[in-house]
């Protein structure tokens, strides 16, 4: 299974995707949360569960995609999902994994 080396991988694949996506992170942290894997505003700022360092590399990617499309999409609508498969391909199975994950 591959993992984030560290905080600092993680937060560069944030920016990478940020700017593939064209939206704007104002605030950025990575840090405990209890029940769930992280959280945005439509101000653009980030937060995410740091256990996502722990699991595997493809779930955070996807919570990380998942977070920066509410900036222009605040819904899990049918354009968040058509965007979702455009850039992460089969995402529902990302979904399943990690849903089954506990926190
Ligand atoms: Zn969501």
């Amino acid at each position: 299974m591959r993992t984030w080396r560290d905080k600092q991988e993680f937060k560069t694949r944030v920016f990478e995707w940020a700017d593939r996506l064209d939206v704007r992170v104002r605030s950025l942290a990575i840090r405990p949360m209890r029940n769930k894997w992280a959280s945005c505003s439509t101000n653009g700022n980030l937060n995410f569960n740091n256990e996502l360092l722990g699991i595997n590399k493809k779930l955070g990617e996807y919570v990380i995609v998942h977070e920066l499309l509410h900036f222009s999409v605040p819904n899990h609508g049918k354009l968040w999902k058509s965007l979702m498969r455009a850039h992460l391909g089969n995402y529902e199975r990302l979904e399943t994994r990690l849903r089954k994950m506990s926190m």
